[in-house]
């Protein structure tokens, strides 16, 4: 049995971690236990099941063999104890938040988030006597927020959608001199990228929609961190419901194994593609940390292995001439989401960021004509050319 595999480099650890592997007549790919629950063989394993003393599974939405490889899979490529998955990205996010905070309690986080993860803080946490403070992504002014009240400190990094960075050694520093809980959303950033719980972090979230599965075919969360603490959030996540389907696991599976390849790729071709829009007489302004004019550039070069598959930029002509290009493009698909296979646009301010006031956006960077772009694997050649005549 494989299970954890650190000793080996990402791709190894990608393609055979938390796998059984080497019996006669094995399966070389990972079995679907497609099954809502699981017999007891008496009422004596039972009896235990129920003490906490057994760990056989009973019914899916507490664990399957299935969600526990990519458990196992993606914990061991965060370098984290323990990892569970969840429905979608907000179960992953909505079940940490909820296991760390309850009523009466504060947080901090960074005011450029993901649209939801901004929404929930904003609309539901306070109905439940939650109270939010936000800081920038520089996260000047957390000491003066800290009171006796606060518990967590919540960040995004890369941040949705103008590719700001929160510097991680900062932040774990901040929490641990406040005792804080720190979590953070590195769907951006991915395990090929950065790896927040070796600087510290108690956990980790990801929408695994994203890059993690890699084909825009699922809708999935992750959450990794300490044994302790996925045990509390696993418990959040069973009682609110946000388990996976056997079937998604199974995806996320086959995804995850390749992500190391993806990711580079995506990297380099993100690369050419900013610099090309750099360089356009019709564009304001390009974000993507991987330019030197990009407010964080060496910052991702200091925790960052690589600056990542996404970028935004405004065009000149704002709205009207973002609109123009969307409206143009033949191998960009005009769809929400990101980190898959086919690249992808959208105008934020009607996808991730729609809802939001005019101070609430210039908070956050997005201009009404900003453009977020999502690299996929298409050969860059034929992507420069199509954003070429996009924008002709
Ligand atoms: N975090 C980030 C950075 C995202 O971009 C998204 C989705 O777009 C989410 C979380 C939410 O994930 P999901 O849509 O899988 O619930």
């Amino acid at each position: 049995m494989l299970k954890k595999t650190s000793r080996w480099a990402i791709a190894t650890r990608a393609i055979h971690s938390g796998e059984t592997k080497h019996g006669i007549s094995a399966p070389v790919t990972t079995p679907i236990v497609r099954t809502s629950n699981f017999t007891f063989a008496g009422t004596a394993e039972m009896k235990r099941w129920a003490e906490g003393k057994s760990k056989a599974y009973i019914y899916t939405r507490y664990g399957n063999p299935t969600l526990a490889v990519a458990e196992e899979k993606i914990a061991d490529l965060e370098n984290g104890e323990a990892g569970l998955v969840t429905a979608s990205g907000m179960a992953a996010i909505s079940s940490a938040l909820l296991a760390v905070l309850k009523s009466g309690d504060e947080i901090i986080a960074t005011r450029q988030l993901y649209g939801g993860a901004f929404r929930l803080l904003r609309d539901i946490l306070p109905r439940m006597g939650i109270r939010v403070h936000h800081v920038e992504a520089d996260l000047e002014g957390v000491d003066r927020l800290v009171n006796a009240n606060t518990r967590a400190l919540y960040v995004e990094t890369p941040t949705n959608p103008t590719l700001r960075l929160v510097d991680l050694k900062k932040a774990v520093g901040l929490a641990r001199r406040h005792k804080l809980v720190s979590l953070v959303d590195t769907t951006f950033g991915s395990p090929v990228l950065q790896r927040p719980l070796d600087a510290g972090f108690d956990m980790v979230l990801h929408s695994a929609t994203k890059y993690l599965a890699g084909h825009s075919d699922i809708i999935a969360g992750v959450a990794v961190g300490s044994r302790a603490w996925i045990k509390k959030v696993r418990e959040m996540m069973v009682f609110l419901g946000g388990s996976m389907d056997p079937e998604v696991a199974y995806l996320l599976i086959r995804g995850l194994k390749t992500i190391e390849v993806r990711v580079r790729r995506q990297c380099e071709t993100a690369m050419a593609v900013a610099r090309f829009l750099e360089s356009h007489p019709r564009v304001a302004r390009v974000h993507y940390p991987g330019l030197a004019s990009h407010p964080d550039h060496r910052l991702a070069r200091r925790q960052m292995r690589g600056f990542g598959g996404m970028l935004a930029f405004d065009l000149q002509g704002g709205l009207a001439a973002a609109r123009r290009f969307c409206d143009r493009t033949r191998i960009f698909f005009l769809a929400a989401s990101l980190g898959g296979v086919e690249s992808l646009i959208v105008l934020p301010i009607y996808t991730s960021h729609y809802g939001m006031s005019k101070a609430e956006l210039a908070a956050a960077g997005v201009q009404p004509g900003t453009v977020r772009v999502s690299v996929g694997l298409e050969d860059p050649a034929d992507l420069l050319v199509d954003l070429r005549q996009a924008l002709a």
